[in-house]
């Protein structure tokens, strides 16, 4: 799938609306513990910059459903922005109101604007026509980079790009990267090819599962979803979470693998709990041994060690959904030490965003991977085969 390319578009000297995801975490004080959403919206700036654009940028912070709400304001990201662009940053006190219009109006080249959070407007969740408008009727170019919210069919995103001709909208530098990896990753990925799949629950990943199933050349499960398919095949799985609806699909699955000739590996032994807390009292069983009442949280060494096996001669890796509770150091480990095998592996090795993405990043693996997807949901649906709100119209039309 090709996408237009922020590269293809006349820039010099144009008003540019760049959709960004901004939506950075922050402490309880207010300030942003992780600007790596930021940071990845820099190239596309600074490319709009180089051409004399003058630059209005647009992003949603948390969720004020529809209500101006100080706790969701941009200013910090404002300030960020000032910061790692080393230039002045305009913050508008409002998206599409006076103020906004104001400053647009007055905007020359090479500087920035950010309007207040999008979501201040109740019509931007809901791909409000007139909201759209009023946000093309700003610029005469329109970017998307908001990879992570491209899923979302909200003005900003989806309903403002039909103002825009083939010709004056595009993709930006990040949004490219993630729908160029994945595409790759889904057509022509180069084999073997395997998938790691964890997470809580089936349901969350059976659309995915099912698309992948007939890409892939092996499937790797872990996390709470293991227990479904150990349930399946007769195991007792004492209190560990399972989906009892979900167990025919469990074994549609694994019927389908046995057709298709894919590999598929289910933990072997576990990390059990007597409750769901980092003080617990805890021990490593083989999953045909699961006790009653125990549930398990996270892969077991065994599982570690055969995993590691099956994935030795692998040229590409990807990786959505932790093996294991890894947010209690306790049950981490097991997706630790997978996180360390596959980045020190040589095969291409892409992390679906979320969870995956915050536990290779806690250990500090990220710059090992080939990509991290910014994206949890959004990279979800494309692996579910999805085409995206948010990118359906900017792929570049056949002639
Ligand atoms: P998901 O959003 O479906 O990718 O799931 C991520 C969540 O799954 C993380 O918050 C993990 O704590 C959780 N998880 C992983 N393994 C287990 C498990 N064995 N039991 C319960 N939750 C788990």
């Amino acid at each position: 799938m090709e996408i237009l390319n922020i590269k293809n578009l006349d820039l010099t000297n144009k008003k540019v609306f760049i959709r960004c995801d901004f939506n950075v975490p922050m402490d309880e004080f207010g300030n942003i513990s992780d600007d790596r959403r930021i940071r990845s919206a820099l190239s596309t700036i600074n490319y709009c910059l180089d051409q004399d654009c003058a630059v209005i940028l647009a992003s949603h912070l948390g969720r004020p459903k529809g209500e101006v709400n100080e706790k969701y304001t941009l200013l910090p990201v404002a300030r960020r922005l000032h910061q790692l662009l080393k230039r002045d940053v305009v913050l508008c006190s409002d998206v599409v109101g006076e103020d906004a219009l104001k400053k647009i109006s007055k905007l020359k080249a090479t500087e920035v604007l950010l309007l207040e959070n999008l979501r201040y407007e109740e019509g931007e969740t809901v791909n409000d026509s007139v909201l759209a408008k009023k946000l093309a009727d700003m610029a005469d170019v329109y970017i998307n980079d908001a990879f992570g919210v491209s899923h979302r069919a909200h003005a900003s995103v989806a309903g403002i790009t039909q103002y825009f001709c083939d010709k004056t909208k595009a993709a930006g530098f990040l949004l490219q990267r993630e729908i160029q990896f994945f595409s790759k990753l889904m057509t022509s990925p180069t084999r073997p090819f395997a998938a790691i799949v964890g997470g809580s629950k089936v349901s969350g990943k059976l659309e995915a599962l099912t698309n992948l199933l007939p890409r892939v050349d092996k499937v790797f499960i872990g996390g709470g979803m293991a227990f479904t398919f150990l349930k399946q095949m007769g195991y007792n799985i004492g209190a560990s979470l399972v989906e009892d609806d979900l167990l025919e699909d469990a074994q549609k699955v694994m019927d389908e693998a046995k057709r298709l000739g894919v590999k598929f590996y289910l933990p072997v032994d576990v990390i059990v709990a007597d409750k769901f807390s980092e003080d617990s009292v805890s021990k490593i069983v083989t999953a045909q041994e699961i006790p009653n009442n125990w549930m398990g949280l996270d892969i077991g060494p065994a599982t570690v060690r055969l995993y590691r096996e099956g994935l030795n001669d692998v040229q590409t890796v990807l990786w959505n959904g932790p093996m294991g509770v890894y947010e209690m150091d306790k049950f981490a480990r097991g997706s630790s030490k997978i996180a360390h095998f596959v980045a020190d592996s040589y095969a291409t090795t892409v992390v679906g965003g979320g969870d995956t993405a915050d536990l290779v990043q806690r250990i500090g693996l990220d710059e090992e991977m080939s990509f991290i997807s910014t994206g949890g949901g959004a990279s979800l649906e494309l692996l579910e085969g999805k085409i995206l709100p948010g990118v359906a119209s900017l792929i570049v039309k056949e002639v």
